[in-house]
């Protein structure tokens, strides 16, 4: 029986009274005062112009590959370690995700590794900020900017994280976020971009509606799609927002706890952090050298899962995933770090309402382990 999920949504400030609002006005599909209220505030902790609130992340991606007009035969890079969603939009519109190796001190894509990548067909970049912690954006820009080439970067996991001072989604072009009932703030399904340029704010509001003319309604000028967020959700977000910098607070008291109570165990590492990087605490994430912590990042997870302790592996990289391996194998792809990591990886409760107790218990098992397996 699971007692400690992963991750749980904290709800408990104005979230209920604010989707009671939403109902008693019948403003419950996507238009409403929330929505707007969301975009506004959501743009200005980015810093950005604007925020478009859309239906989930994987959408948003999608979103900004079709308001980037990629195409069929079109190549996109990605890091092979991240969640299905980054590489699944890409093959949305038809593309082919190149898979690029990650950095082990940052865990996000190594921009040492994508001119190598690179080919006549590459047509932009998506890093990911995986698990809250920045890609390292100046050398991907860069390189892109030397190739002519897009960047979007997928924010998914990194809200209001911090690059050189800097918030991601004002990164690129274009931010993505989802705020799925795991991430740091969350409406249940839900997502966003965010984008200083007018021009790809107009197509991406086009393409989210249906495709309508925004001066001329019900005229469609394009096919477009219904990827709108609704003011029900857009009030679970307000109400989000408005707590951000507690939410925030006290996910990183639960980084530092596990981290004080999980220093000096042979074999387990930490998450690292770039000099310039202010991560978000997403989920807490242990690395497993088996090794030296005498048995594998699996059976820790069994150990764990026997007393009811909910973990997450790292994501299975996806270059070995079946709808992408064969294209992969035939451009001959190693991501030896990805595969490293994937294998040693976990992710460890991270919720707000989690109890000391609860995690010195976790971290009792995580320094008993060993022991456990043999019994
Ligand atoms: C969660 C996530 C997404 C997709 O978000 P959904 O809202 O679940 O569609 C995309 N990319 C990354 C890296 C994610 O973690």
């Amino acid at each position: 029986m699971i007692k400690l999920p992963v991750a749980a949504p904290d709800l408990s400030g104005k979230e209920e009274e604010y989707a009671v609002d939403a109902i008693r006005s019948t403003w419950i599909s996507s238009t409403g005062p929330y929505v707007q209220q969301f975009e506004d505030l959501f743009a200005r902790l980015c810093g950005t112009k604007t925020a478009i609130g859309v239906c989930n992340g994987t959408v948003a991606l999608h979103l900004a590959l079709l308001a980037l007009d990629i195409r069929p035969g079109d190549e996109v890079l990605v890091p092979s370690l991240t969640y299905v969603a980054t590489a699944n939009a890409v093959r949305y519109v038809g593309a082919e995700p190149v898979f690029v190796d990650v950095d082990p001190n940052t865990w996000c894509i190594d921009p040492t590794m994508i001119e190598q990548r690179l080919t006549q067909r590459t047509k932009g970049i998506i890093p990911v900020h995986l698990y809250g912690h920045p890609a390292d954006m100046d050398a991907i820009n860069h390189i892109a900017g030397v190739h002519g080439l897009w960047v979007v970067e997928d924010a998914a996991e990194a809200h209001l994280a911090k690059y050189k001072g800097r918030s991601t989604g004002k990164l690129a072009p274009i931010g993505t976020f989802s705020f799925y009932g795991n991430k740091i703030f969350t409406c249940g399904e839900g997502g966003a971009l965010t984008l200083d340029d007018p021009h790809l704010e107009l197509r991406i509001r086009t393409l989210r509606g249906q495709g309508m003319d925004p001066q001329r309604r019900y005229f469609f000028p394009v096919t477009g799609y219904n990827f709108r967020l609704t003011n029900l959700c857009c009030a679970l977000l307000c109400a989000q927002l408005e707590r951000r910098d507690a939410i925030i607070q006290v996910r990183r008291q639960i980084f530092a706890t596990y981290k004080e109570m999980l220093a000096d165990i042979s074999g387990i590492g930490f998450q690292p952090t770039a000099t310039w990087a202010e991560p978000s605490p997403w989920l807490f994430s242990v690395t497993v050298e088996e090794k030296q912590y005498g048995i594998s990042r699996d059976k820790l997870m069994a150990i764990l899962a026997e007393h009811g302790v909910e973990t997450r592996p790292f994501f299975i990289p996806l270059h070995r995933l079946p709808p992408f391996r064969q294209k992969s194998r035939e451009r001959n792809e190693t991501l030896p770090q990805t595969d490293a990591l994937s294998s040693k990886g976990l992710n460890l409760p991270t919720y707000n309402n989690i109890a000391t107790d609860d995690l010195s218990y976790i971290c009792d098992i995580i320094k008993k382990a060993k022991r456990l397996s043999v019994k």
